[in-house]
């Protein structure tokens, strides 16, 4: 069965056919590190996670590497509210990304690189574009690709340059000579974080470590590039743009995007107060729960989170949980033969249920389709448990065919679908952990703590000086502690 992907760049379905089979190289565009991982990144990672166990189990070898943007400016802003060293930010949330793949099962990448271990790389890199006049140095030090040098810009996004220049301003204090040119190398401000580079004290820009990590981890060339459909454009096109400029080969044979997470129909932000963050979700939910979530939504379409769908995405988990915990109580029923004349026809829904699951995944990576044909097995496997538990006795033909559809599902939706892990290989039902908590206190946005600190300044201002205090000790309340200085109200984490 040949696997048939949607190539972003191509626009089209094609057959998946790596350049040096059996070996698989894929890049996935990781999470900057500056707050906790919301669903929305879950959603890429548990996509990009699955599909690579799909392509271990048809026998490939596998290179999966996936970056941590450790720079930024949104690290470097959250180490100024918290007065600590940027790098101290970026350790706290890589390790409680770390946290949270665990629970969710996603797999760590063969290789994990950081943007400040890969500096010299990176400069390399901006050096060869200056050399080969794809780059140039602004009068303000900082550096930047031009776009209009590169032929093929645009042919990811299916842009027209000339269209987006029409719509592109060139902001106050930036060098750039053309508004769409993109930042290579940035002089860092005073106080910022800051590397040598034959241009000055500075860091990259956000376009240019995917490039150093692939060429450095991958090759000039890899076979699937990956990540959220937010990225095509500028990100991936910027990506294209930088590597193959400098090697004159195409950069990704294969572009896959996953579909994007709203929140109840709306956009999912901070500021609209629907941001939902994955350790949220744990605490009302088993993690299996939300993996389950994302593959029954195709992966290049939206994906609408609400608390609703998880509730029932719940009962369809709890079905698939129990049909494969039963297998235990099924085994302490007294047994008796029974004469089927053949075989079970459990057997043949199984082999059905196998091939429909595959043929879905081999369709541009059709999970909803391969879990709806698991649903039809699991219906199977109930009238069958119904049955014994009703007689307290099973035949030993379909203890056997039950246990023959629980393995079934162990190699397809524990191996592949990466559920059930804690469920698989079984282990007595009173050891399984429900982890039914009560529900977490309501999080604090950054926006709000940041408007109460203000309502709290101009109440000090006009003396309102209980209403100042109320602020304070509420806030305190929840976790947060505020610090008058010098330069204004500071905030952090108690
Ligand atoms: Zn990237």
């Amino acid at each position: 069965m040949t696997l048939k992907l949607f190539n972003t760049l191509s626009g089209t379905l094609e057959d998946f056919v790596p350049s040096n089979p059996p070996k698989v190289k894929i890049y996935t565009c990781g999470v900057t590190v500056y707050d906790d991982s919301h669903v929305g990144h879950g959603r890429s990672l548990i996509v990009f996670d699955t599909f690579r166990r799909y392509l271990e189990h048809l026998g490939y070898k596998v290179k999966f590497v996936r970056n941590f943007t450790d720079v930024d400016d949104k690290i470097i802003n959250r180490a100024k509210q918290e007065c600590k060293h940027f790098m101290e930010i970026a350790d706290r949330y890589i390790a409680r990304y770390y946290e949270d793949m665990e629970s969710i099962g996603v797999k760590p990448a063969d290789v994990e690189p950081r943007v400040t271990d890969h500096i010299p790389e990176i400069i390399d890199i901006i050096q060869k574009l200056i050399d080969k006049g794809y780059a140039y140095v602004a009068p303000n030090g900082d550096v930047y690709f031009s776009v209009e040098k590169f032929k093929d810009y645009g042919k990811l996004s299916k842009r027209n340059p000339e269209e987006l220049i029409a719509g592109a301003r060139v902001e106050p204090g930036e060098g750039k000579s053309n508004p769409l040119d993109f930042a290579l190398w940035k002089r860092s401000k005073a106080g910022e974080p800051a590397w040598e580079s034959p241009w000055g004290e500075g860091r990259p820009g956000w376009h240019t470590e995917c490039v150093a990590f692939v060429f450095k981890h991958l090759g000039e060339t890899i076979d699937i590039h990956g990540g959220g459909l937010d990225l095509i454009f500028p990100h991936h096109e910027n990506e294209i743009a930088q590597a193959e400029a400098l090697t004159g080969k195409p950069f990704a044979r294969y572009w896959m995007h996953n579909g994007l997470v709203i929140v109840n129909g709306q956009k999912m932000s901070k500021s609209l107060g629907n941001f939902v963050t994955l350790k949220e979700i744990y605490t009302k939910y088993h993690p299996d729960v939300l993996r389950l979530l994302v593959l029954s939504v195709h992966y290049r379409s939206p994906l609408d989170f609400s608390w609703e769908k998880m509730e029932n995405t719940k009962k369809v988990y709890e079905r698939i949980r129990q049909a494969v915990e039963d297998l235990k109580l099924l085994k302490e029923l007294p047994t008796f033969e029974e004469d089927l004349g053949g075989l079970h026809p459990l057997y043949s829904v199984i082999k059905e249920t196998e091939e429909k699951f595959f043929k879905a995944l081999s369709e541009d990576f059709k999970t909803q389709e391969a879990l709806a044909a698991t649903m039809e097995l699991i219906s199977e496997m109930n009238k069958i448990r119904n049955e014994a538990f009703k007689n307290k006795k099973i035949s030993r033909q379909s203890l056997e065919a039950y246990e023959a559809a629980v393995n079934s599902i162990k190699n397809t939706l524990r191996n592949i679908f990466g559920l059930l892990e804690d469920v698989l290989p079984r282990c007595p039902v009173s050891q399984v952990v429900k982890r039914e908590l009560e529900p977490a206190s309501a999080v604090l946005d950054e926006d709000l703590i940041n408007l109460l600190i203000e309502v709290r300044q101009m109440a000090r201002q006009k003396k309102a000086f209980d209403i100042a205090d109320k602020i304070r000790d509420s806030l305190k309340e929840k976790g947060i502690v505020l610090e008058d200085t010098p330069f204004g109200t500071k905030w952090k984490k108690a």
